[in-house]
C-alpha cells in the first residue's frame, strides 16, 4: 500500500480511502472504482533491475504496483509466472507478423482467475475477515476456494454457483473443500443471492466486477507479459471478455507500466465475446449504455449477460484505440482443436475465445499482416471436457486385431 493514493469513481470522480472494504461509489449506480497510485514516488524508489533481481515469481514481484500491505500474508499457490510462446506457424496461418501465446490456464487451478483470487485472499486478511464468499460461472470460484485452501485452513471459501457450471470447476471447488451452494437460476440470479448472503453474514466479497483491488490482481498478467517480452510490447494484446475485469486489469497495468516508464506504448486491445452474448461489444459500438442480452454460448467463463465492469472494459479498449469482435461458438471450437493440435495448448472454450477473435481480426483486417499480436489463454480445457469432446470428436475404434486396424487405417490414410 505503500504507494497506493486512493480510489477514485470512474463514473463521477469521487475520490475514497483505500479501505479493503470500499467497493463501491456511494454516490452512483454501478460506480465502480480504481485504485490510484503515486507513480512519480514508484519511478524513484523502483526500477527494471530491482525487479529483475526479485527472486519471487510469483505475482508478488510486483509489489510497488500493487494495493496490498508487505506484510499481509500470501496464499501459498504459486500463481503467475505463466509460459509466453512463439507460434510461427499460427501467425502465419492468421496472417500476421507474429503471435506470440501466453498460456494463463497453467496457474494453479487453471485459470487467470488465480491472479484475482489470489488477491482477494490478502485482501480478506487485511479486512480481518476469515470467510471470503463469491458467485461465478467457475472459474472466479474455484480459484478462489483453491487459493483460500492454500491458506492450511485458517479461511473459508463460501461459493455460489449457476447451476450451468461446468463439471470440471464444480469438482475443483468440492475437493479445494468450499461450501459450495449450486443456485437453481442465471448467473445473474446467483450473483443476487451472494450479495445478500454477503450482507447478511459480513464475508469479504470476491465479487471481481465490484471489488476493485480484484482487477489489480488481474492486472499482473500484462505486467508479467511485458516483463517476459522484455519490455517491447507487440502491436495488439488479445482478451477474451465476460464481465470486463480481466480485459479492464490487463490495461491498467500496461497503463502502470507507461506511467512508470517500464514501457513506451500501449498496445491495442482487442477485446472478444460470443456471439451468443456479447453485451459489451454492443455498447462499445453503439457508444450507449450497456442492454443487458441472453447468455447464449458454450463459453461459460464469458457468458455474462449483464457484466458489471463493462464501462471500465469499453473505457480501455476505447483508450488503447483498440477494438472488439465476437466469434460464433462453431468457431471457438474449431479454435479449440486447432490450437490443441498446432501448439499443444489446450483451453476451455472463453480460453480460446480471445484466439478465435484473432483470427477473426486478421482476416477482416482489423489487425494487419505487418502487425504482431500477443493472445492470452485464460483458462485450460481440462476444466469442460465435455465441450472438449465436441471440438475434437471420438477416437479411431477398432477390435484387437492388427488386421482390422490397418484397413481402418488404409482406409483413413494414417501411416
Ligand atoms: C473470467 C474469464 C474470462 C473473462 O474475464 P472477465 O473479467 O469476466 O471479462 C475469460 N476467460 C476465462 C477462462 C475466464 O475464467
Ligand atoms: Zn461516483
Amino acid at each position: 500500500m505503500k504507494y497506493v493514493t486512493g480510489l477514485h469513481c470512474i463514473k463521477c470522480g469521487k475520490e475514497y480511502e483505500a479501505d479493503p472494504e470500499r467497493y463501491l461509489c456511494d454516490d452512483c449506480e454501478d460506480g465502480i472504482l480504481d485504485v490510484d497510485y503515486d507513480y512519480q514516488k514508484i519511478m524513484a524508489e523502483w526500477s527494471k533491475e530491482d525487479l529483475k533481481a526479485n527472486p519471487d515469481q510469483r505475482i508478488w514481484r510486483f509489489e510497488p504496483l500493487l494495493p496490498i500491505k508487505p506484510e499481509t500474508e500470501k496464499p501459498k499457490l504459486a500463481v503467475g509466472d505463466t509460459p509466453v510462446y512463439n507460434s510461427p506457424v499460427l501467425a502465419e496461418e492468421f496472417g500476421i507478423k507474429k503471435l506470440i501465446i501466453k498460456d494463463d490456464g497453467l496457474n494453479p487451478t487453471a485459470s487467470l482467475k488465480d491472479r484475482a483470487s489470489a488477491m482477494a485472499v490478502v485482501k480478506a486478511q487485511e479486512a480481518d475477515a476469515k470467510t471470503v464468499a463469491c458467485s461465478s460461472t467457475g472459474n472466479a470460484a474455484s480459484s478462489l476456494a483453491g487459493n483460500i485452501a492454500s491458506m492450511g485452513g485458517r479461511m473459508n471459501a463460501v461459493i455460489f454457483v449457476p447451476d450451468r457450471a461446468p463439471a470440471g470447476k464444480l469438482a475443483q471447488l468440492l475437493i479445494y473443500g468450499a461450501d459450495v451452494v449450486s443456485v437453481k437460476g442465471s448467473y445473474e440470479e446467483a450473483f443476487y443471492l451472494s450479495a445478500e448472503a454477503i450482507k447478511k453474514w459480513g464475508w469479504y466479497n470476491r465479487n471481481a466486477a465490484i471489488n476493485p483491488y480484484l482487477v489489480e490482481g488481474k492486472k499482473t498478467v500484462s505486467l508479467e507479459l511485458a516483463e517476459q517480452l522484455e519490455w517491447e510490447m507487440p502491436d495488439w494484446l488479445v482478451f477474451s471478455v465476460g464481465d470486463g475485469c480481466t480485459i479492464a486489469g490487463a490495461y491498467k497495468g500496461l497503463y502502470d507500466l507507461k506511467q512508470i516508464g517500464f514501457i513506451d506504448r500501449i498496445p491495442r486491445l482487442l477485446g472478444v465475446q460470443a456471439e451468443g452474448c456479447a453485451p459489451i461489444t454492443e455498447a462499445f459500438r453503439t457508444g450507449e449504455e450497456l442492454e443487458v442480452t441472453a447468455e447464449n454460448t458454450i463459453a461459460d467463463s464469458i457468458a455474462v449477460g449483464k457484466p458489471r465492469n463493462w464501462l471500465k472494459a469499453v473505457r480501455a479498449i476505447r483508450d488503447s484505440a483498440g477494438e472488439m469482435i465476437n466469434v460464433s461458438d462453431d468457431q471457438i471450437l474449431a479454435m479449440m482443436r486447432n490450437l490443441g493440435k498446432k501448439t499443444g495448448i489446450f483451453g476451455e472454450p472463453a480460453g480460446v475465445a480471445g484466439m478465435a477473435g484473432l483470427k477473426k481480426a486478421a482476416a477482416e483486417g482489423i489487425i494487419k499482416r505487418d502487425q504482431s499480436a500477443a493472445v492470452v489463454i485464460t483458462g485450460n480445457g481440462l476444466k469442460d471436457v465435455k465441450n472438449a469432446r465436441r471440438a475434437a470428436g471420438n477416437p479411431i475404434e477398432v477390435e484387437p486385431d492388427l488386421e482390422k486396424l490397418t484397413a481402418i487405417f488404409v482406409e483413413q490414410g494414417v501411416t
